[in-house]
């Protein structure tokens, strides 16, 4: 047994909302005990010293990609359809050294940023390999992060899931996209099976799961393929759902109803299930999602860069859908800090309306960005509170940094005041990541180094693909707004047909 103390901080209780002195033990990677000041502790038991720190339960990133990280501030006005046709620009010609640099550079952002765990839906063109996945568990493992890692799929691509896309790009348009097209369904789930079988990493620091990207990108013989394999390995699934209007739009003329109502046709909605965003759902796609114990991964940023909309998170509570919090990529966030995805949530739901009782609360924006993030990862029963028997994922902010002079309230300050500079120190299962701003363990001039040098190495690779986006986003810039807008009726939070 090795024990930690964390001696002299304030524990941070989000629901009660006090951040009482106290002392914290820590007995290998758990929480044994949140203690008055001084308690006796077992005799070997290291002591770290938190004075003036405010501790926290490490906040928990709903929905990110590990392969946009290389890709951050690469556009600006893209729409989600846009960013979709950017892809092979931003994240092709991807080597075994980008894969992993990329996932790597996510997580130290996040993890110096307050963020312990993340729900990453990994991207690998044409299709996931074990390698592929296993670089992407090695980056976060090397970080020291917590982290569920979805390979994400679809067997249709982009230009063949909207309808009317192809016929309306020029001939020589059509030519170029056909290459894009995806391998047949069962290759792709062979390959995922694949990396199941052989997933070496402890499940509780870094375990699978399984992201149908979209669900009109994906036939429904192959969603069904993934939930079973889901079900047959015990993962969550994460998936895409009525993320812009031309999703929303598209699901209707594919399904005669929403996305969400065919999922659950399906058969695959359930607690392990994760919607990425959810701002075009109806009333009715909330409740199903709540009754079913789903999860909806809310990221206010990306919704809001993307010109995707509004999600209505009080909608969602009162159906009882379990909220939490993500950045999404840093190829549309364009950053990994979770801080600023809980003030824009705490945001976005207070310029829906002047019926202030119906805004989140910053308890309810803190508490998704923990408990309700851990939920949607599958570790809610371990990660996401700091309480006897958790895993020690513990942030430790500096109380004489600015952002918490003076120290009013502990979760308003948390949520609309701290931006992630106040971090000074994070342990991930009882590990030390950051000690007092010092990362333990990345050289970061070394990843510096590493990182630069894959970007002009591919931005020479993917010279034609960023030709092709350009020729491309013209057509796309103009077909998918057109689409969205008729013959559709789209009501505040959804769509039906006239
Ligand atoms: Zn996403």
């Amino acid at each position: 047994m090795a024990y930690t103390i964390l001696r002299g901080g304030r524990v941070l209780d989000i629901a009660a909302g006090t951040a009482e002195p106290a002392d914290i033990l820590v007995e290998d990677d758990t929480i044994r005990e949140v203690g008055s000041p001084g308690c006796p502790t077992p005799a070997d038991a290291v002591e770290y010293d938190a004075a003036r720190r405010l501790l926290h339960p490490g906040l928990v990133n709903a929905h990110t990609h590990g392969h946009g990280n290389l890709a951050k501030g690469m556009g600006d006005r893209w729409s989600l359809e846009l960013l979709l046709s950017a892809a092979p620009w931003i994240t092709g010609n991807r080597s075994a050294e980008d894969k992993y640099l990329s996932t790597q550079l996510g997580a130290v952002e996040m993890v110096i940023k307050g963020c312990t765990a993340c729900y990453d839906l990994a991207f690998e063109w044409p299709l996931p390999t074990a390698e592929g996945l296993a670089l992407a568990g090695k980056a976060y493992a090397d970080v020291g992060m917590r982290a569920v890692i979805a390979p994400m799929v679809a067997d249709r691509s982009f230009y063949e899931a909207i309808p009317g896309l192809m016929d309306a790009l020029p001939r020589p348009l059509q030519d170029k996209v056909a290459e894009l097209r995806l391998p047949p369904s069962e290759a792709t789930l062979a390959a995922i099976r694949d990396a199941l079988r052989g997933w070496s990493f402890d499940r509780d620091r870094v375990r699978p799961a399984v992201a149908p990207t979209i669900p009109h990108h994906c036939s429904d013989a192959f969603i069904c393929g993934c939930a079973d394999l889901a079900r047959e390995f015990g993962l969550g699934v994460h998936s895409h759902v009525a993320e812009s209007k031309v999703q929303a739009v598209t699901g209707i003329r594919l399904y005669g109803g929403t996305q969400t109502a065919h999922l659950d046709s399906l058969g695959v909605l359930g607690p392990h299930f994760t919607v990425a965003h959810g701002v075009w759902l109806d009333n009715e796609d909330m409740a199903r999602l709540g009754d079913h114990g789903a999860s909806v991964a809310h990221n206010p940023g990306s919704n809001m860069r993307l010109g995707s909309g509004l999600a209505d998170t009080r909608a969602m509570l009162e159906r009882r859908v379990n909220l939490g919090i993500g950045t999404d990529g840093a190829n549309c966030a364009d950053n990994q800090n979770m801080y600023e995805a809980m003030r824009l949530a705490s945001f976005v739901s207070k310029v829906q309306g002047p019926d202030w009782r119906r805004w989140l609360t910053t308890r309810e924006a803190a508490l998704a960005a923990t408990e309700g993030s851990a939920r949607a990862l599958g570790l809610g029963d371990r990660i996401g509170r700091l309480a006897p028997g958790y895993k020690a994922d513990i942030v430790m902010l500096d109380l004489d940094h600015p952002n918490w002079l003076p120290f009013n309230d502990p979760v308003n300050q948390l949520v609309h005041t701290e931006d992630g500079t106040a971090v000074a120190s994070v342990m991930i299962g009882g590990r030390l990541i950051l000690d007092n701003r010092r990362l333990l363990t990345v050289d970061l001039a070394r990843l510096r180094d590493r990182v630069e040098a894959a970007r002009e190495r591919l931005a020479a690779a993917n010279a034609d693909n960023r030709r092709l986006y350009e020729a491309l986003e013209p057509v796309v810039g103009s077909y998918c707004p057109g689409l969205a807008r008729a013959p559709y009726h789209i009501h505040r939070y959804g769509a039906r047909p006239e």
